[in-house]
């Protein structure tokens, strides 16, 4: 039992080879497929080949141990020659294998004229490891190939010996296998760039407020702490704004609470409007935003905390043809070697508490210019 433990694990560990050194799904997948082509086309070839070679086919079992140590030598490149991973050379040795052996199997009749049988892996393999154009260009010139082979004058360049209908029907039914492998790999492509598309949308979304439609709390968490980074190696200082809308409730109570959303919509984008193309604001919560000033000291801070306050203050909401003033009061915070972002929020949140209890639409601290 431990030993059948032991071989699986064995195997997985083998052919799971390479794919830790990529983070793209598809990439990994690709790995994982030449791996297990490759141990399965190392597998295949070896015992076909031995079995020739007692069925005295010299020839027919060399070129199957010619392939089988191709396959063998796809699934170690990256320590033999290259030193790294390169799959992309795993698959092209892999495919210049297959399509080797394939041709000689037409060309020779394999074992009792059934090589032409295994030439059926041709399209489905291509169109895996080149996509619809790569697989289509390869499978097309096998098809040329297979084509003067056997289609040749007086069968010159065939050692087996083939009726003319089985060459022809061999023929069709391999070109709709194209067609069919094609249209397969087509779709399969088409459903993974959707996938692709719509997990890029979801991850957008998850980092933008529903509402105002401006970055949320999350994006700016990340956004802080990358910026912060920066301060701790530049040794610069960078600010953060806390705004908060002055009686926001009343204008629930009083116009309702969709006029109160289209408040916050319209707030933010005169915010985004004011801010400068280094700044970042985002929906902190409720009616709150913290707006991100980087390489900013405390000073320009306030100056840029008092344009925002002046621009809302000067600029009323109107909606639905119903005028409402609105005013916000704003809390400075900084972070810088000795001050983290956690400590910069809190003093921000302080410094608008300030704000709030001395007469509001104001920012605080109050630096003189
Ligand atoms: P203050 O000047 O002290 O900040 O007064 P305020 O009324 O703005 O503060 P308070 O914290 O009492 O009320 C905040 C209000 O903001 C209450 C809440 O219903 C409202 N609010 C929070 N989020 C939303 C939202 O997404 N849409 C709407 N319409 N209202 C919201
Ligand atoms: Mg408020
Ligand atoms: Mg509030």
């Amino acid at each position: 039992m431990n030993t059948l433990i032991a071989i699986k694990k064995l195997l997985l560990n083998y052919l799971n080879r390479g794919t830790e050194l990529y983070d793209e799904p598809e990439k990994r997948h690709k790995i994982l497929i030449i791996n297990w082509f490759g141990m399965v086309g190392f597998s295949i070839t070896f015992i076909l080949g031995i079995n020739a070679y007692f069925e005295n086919n010299s020839s027919l079992s060399i070129v199957l141990l010619l392939s089988c140590v191709l396959f063998f030598l796809s699934l170690q490149n990256h320590w033999l020659f290259l030193k790294q991973y390169r799959f992309e050379a795993s698959g092209t040795l892999i495919q210049l294998s297959l399509l080797t052996l394939m041709i000689y199997l037409v060309y020779s009749g394999g074992a009792n004229n059934t090589g032409p049988l295994w030439i059926f892996l041709v399209p489905p393999v291509m169109m895996f490891f080149g996509g619809l154009k790569g697989g289509l260009r390869n499978t097309l010139g096998f098809i040329t190939c297979y084509c003067i082979i056997m289609f040749y004058p007086n069968d010159q360049l065939l050692l087996a010996t083939y009726t003319y209908e089985f060459k022809t029907r061999v023929l069709y039914s391999l070109l709709t296998l194209t067609f069919l492998s094609g249209y397969y790999e087509y779709s399969r492509h088409q459903s993974f760039l959707h996938l692709k598309q719509l997990s890029e949308k979801f991850e957008q979304q998850a980092l933008r407020d529903h509402l105002t439609d401006i970055p949320n709390r999350r994006a700016m968490m990340e956004q802080l702490n990358y910026e912060y980074a920066r301060v701790l190696r530049n040794q610069h200082a960078m600010s953060i704004l806390l705004v908060d809308v002055d009686f926001f409730k009343q204008v629930n109570d009083q116009y309702g609470h969709s006029y109160g959303d289209e408040v916050l919509v319209k707030l933010a984008k005169l915010f985004t409007g004011t801010l400068r193309k280094q700044d970042m604001i985002s929906r902190w919560g409720g009616e709150e935003f913290l707006i991100l000033l980087p390489q900013t000291p405390f000073n320009d801070a306030y100056e840029v905390a008092e344009k925002i306050r002046q621009t809302i203050r000067n600029n009323p909401i109107i909606y639905e043809n119903i005028t409402i003033p609105i005013t916000v009061s704003i809390g400075i915070g900084k972070a810088d070697i000795t001050h983290s972002v956690d400590s910069a929020i809190s003093q921000a949140d302080e410094h608008l508490y300030y704000a709030k209890e001395h007469g509001r639409d104001s920012v605080h601290p109050k630096i003189a210019s």
